[in-house]
């Protein structure tokens, strides 16, 4: 059968921050996809989880449903019957109510029995003395406390046959009413435990209690009708009444019920409460270290701390409340009916069965799965290991065998998780500088597309009437001799004229509206020719430094020419008193990449922007028309290459000094074949 869910988690609601994992002594939550969620068969129903969520995210399996029905159908037929049996623990939970008016507002709620699970307690304490004193030479482990039995029989299968095996004071009670008043009675146990509802489905005891409703839940059903201390007129528990059996919900309680106090002095009887004394002291009972014949455990620091219970009063407060109500009842109690009482129930069975189910995570774990998991989560080396805790687990070791069973996520090691943020900062700092580069690159070469289509538009524009004024100014100058004063001026017109045609032209190269004529070329051979043509200062030294590779490339030989012209005359031009010009030709990827490096002036951070713009520059009129660079990336672009620069012209940084690299592609696209990666479109507006 599957065990029944307690505990759910509100997902919304789980911050998902591993204290209920910390918190949890039977490690029964899985974290899965960031989210905590409870494993029923591990679960012990303590309620560790829902006492120390900040964010209530964990949701008790409720009964009050369930209850209403019961007493819906005892309020319509007056023969069916539904008795509340209320755990002891009750003036813990009402600290400002006198009993009677608890036992009025249950009553008003429509039950039609009201009893003390304290009386049940009275029996349960009788038998553990007549236990303890019949077998001297057995161990045993006090059964009270539903989640020490669910945590016995799981965690340690090999105790089992030491719990005690009588039934808890709610089900020596139930037996107690159902023997007063028949089979049929409903029974509802009001307390302060999670652990209880699962207890009153388990084993051989299944059935005697048929709903089991917190503290919690009968705040809620008293509200929801309206039901105040002050409405509910007054009442007395039914019969039977209890003794000091309403000590139990506090520690030592079963201890002084069943009179075996003088133990504890001589270390016969041993008592832990709290989620981790509880499993140290089951562990050492179970090793054998002590010579202990009872070990009497409550897994929370007494009942009067269950999770089921509203959490506004502290544990003293709650303590002197039970206490202040068993003395008020032993002043009035009548011992002589309680002992008839006693004595009528003295045969009834109160025996009780445990079965182990055994949950205990195989250790360790084989080396090779270990080491694979502890490296998930970047542990190689035993110092690795630094067992913070932050992961709700005591060790690493013990967080690695829950992420082998499934319960557990290596992110959940917080210096694993602290260490892969970093990473990913680090990561993202790179791409995003990487991104603000290329995002500057593309404006810049948004700006040039659109400057682009201007020039071509003016050049188109410009060049007919151009060739008009050039042929006619030639006719006339053939009419009128070079040395008359018409003559001169025509020539005047004819050089201006053509200088305008050079600049229509070198418009057209940087709007990219020429033809690329391709053939194989070898690139060094060019750089060769350029030099050859080009005479260059004595006080300017060259080096040569290509790669040896293959430095072959389909280009518009002329047009490359140009591109190289423009670029060693700009160096040149920024090396007014001599310096050195480095030319390197290299193969990367498919492309081949020429470099034309200066030691001059370098370009200031304002004009690297302005670089390739049409008719910037830096020279005087006349000296220069700032189309060098326009053309060449022109160029460039015909050839689906790139061309950058980087500079310093900053001596205070290190030498001054650019480079100018073209990068083009070994193999031509053909014409009207878009560039592998480019964006389709305006080719021209790149
Ligand atoms: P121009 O040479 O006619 O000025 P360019 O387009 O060739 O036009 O160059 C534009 C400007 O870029 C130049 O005026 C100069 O300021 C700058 N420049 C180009 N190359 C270099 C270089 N190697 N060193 C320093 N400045 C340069
Ligand atoms: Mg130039």
């Amino acid at each position: 059968m599957q065990p029944r869910v307690l505990i759910e988690t509100i997902k919304e609601r789980c911050r998902v921050c591993y204290t209920c994992v910390r918190e949890c002594p039977a490690k029964a939550i899985r974290i899965v996809t960031g989210q905590a969620q409870v494993v029923p068969e591990r679960c012990i129903g303590c309620g560790n989880c829902v006492h120390v969520c900040s964010q209530r995210a964990k949701q008790v399996l409720s009964s009050v449903e369930s209850v209403d029905a019961r007493l819906l159908a005892a309020r319509t037929d007056s023969a069916v019957k539904v008795a509340a049996i209320v755990a002891p623990s009750f003036p813990g939970e009402f600290p400002t109510c006198d009993y009677t008016q608890v036992v009025g507002m249950i009553r008003a709620l429509g039950f039609t029995h009201v009893c003390e699970v304290a009386f049940g307690a009275d029996l349960v304490a009788d038998r553990y003395r007549r236990l303890l004193a019949e077998n001297t030479n057995n161990r045993y482990v006090a059964t009270s406390c539903p989640s020490v039995v669910a945590y016995v029989e799981r965690y340690s299968p090999d105790l089992v046959p030491n719990l005690a095996p009588i039934v808890s004071p709610m089900i020596a009670m139930a037996r107690v009413l159902k023997r007063m008043h028949g089979d049929d009675i409903g029974i509802v146990f009001l307390g302060p435990c999670i652990a209880k509802k699962a207890e009153a489905e388990s084993g051989n005891v299944a059935g005697d209690v048929d709903d089991v409703l917190t503290f919690l839940e009968l705040r809620q059903m008293l509200q929801d009708r309206g039901i105040t201390a002050e409405s509910a007129s007054p009442g007395e528990f039914d019969p039977p009444h209890a003794g000091l059996g309403a000590l139990f919900p506090i520690s030592r309680g079963l201890l002084q019920a069943a009179e075996i106090q003088e133990d504890l002095v001589s270390g016969r009887v041993i008592c832990a409460e709290g989620r981790t004394r509880f499993v140290e002291a089951v562990r050492e009972f179970e090793a054998g270290d002590t010579e202990a014949s009872l070990l009497e455990v409550l897994c929370c620091e007494g009942c009067i701390m269950g999770a089921g219970m509203s959490d506004d009063q502290p544990l003293f407060r709650r303590r002197a409340s039970v206490s202040r109500f068993v003395r008020l009842r032993a002043a009035t109690l009548d011992p002589r009916v309680w002992k008839a009482e006693m004595d009528r129930y003295a045969g009834l069975d109160l025996s009780r069965k445990f079965e182990a189910m055994d949950q205990r995570w195989p250790v360790p774990l084989a080396a090779d799965e270990f080491g694979e998991i502890m490296a998930m989560m970047g542990k190689f080396r035993p110092e690795d290991e630094l067992n913070c805790g932050a992961c709700g687990y005591d060790t690493c070791r013990e967080h690695a065998i829950a992420i082998f069973k499934g319960l557990a996520e290596s992110e959940m090691c917080l210096p694993y998780t602290i260490e892969q943020l970093r990473k990913t900062v680090r990561e993202l700092a790179v791409s995003n500088d990487q991104l603000a580069s290329a995002q500057v690159a593309l404006i810049q070469s948004e700006k040039l597309a659109s400057m682009g289509q201007l020039a071509a538009g003016i050049a188109h524009e410009v060049n007919n009437p151009l060739g008009v004024v050039i042929m006619f100014a030639h006719l006339l100058l053939e009419e009128y001799p070079a040395d008359t004063k018409i003559g001169n001026d025509l020539r005047m017109i004819v050089d201006q004229a053509d200088r305008c045609k050079k600049i229509v032209a070198g418009l057209l190269h940087f709007a990219r509206q020429n033809k690329v004529t391709a053939a194989r070329v070898h690139l060094p051979g060019l750089i060769d020719d350029v030099l050859r043509a080009h005479p260059l200062p004595p006080n300017v030294e060259v080096r040569i430094d290509h790669d040896k590779a293959d430095l072959v490339a389909e280009v518009d030989h002329d047009q490359i020419v140009q591109v190289l012209t423009n670029l060693i005359n700009n160096a040149v031009a920024a090396m007014p008193n001599g310096g050195r010009l480095t030319l390197r030709a290299a193969a990367v990827d498919g492309t081949v990449r020429i470099s034309v490096n200066d030691t001059g002036v370098g370009i200031t951070k304002e004009n690297m922007e302005r670089l390739f713009q049409p008719f910037f520059t830096t020279k005087p009129i006349g000296m220069g028309t700032g189309l060098g660079l326009a053309i060449s990336y022109g160029i460039v672009k015909m050839h689906h290459g790139d061309i950058e620069a980087t500079s310093n012209a900053d001596p205070a940084v290190g030498p001054t000094g650019t480079t100018f690299t073209v990068t083009l592609p070994r193999r031509r696209a053909y014409d009207g074949e878009p560039e592998k990666g480019a964006p389709r479109g305006n080719r021209a507006a790149d």
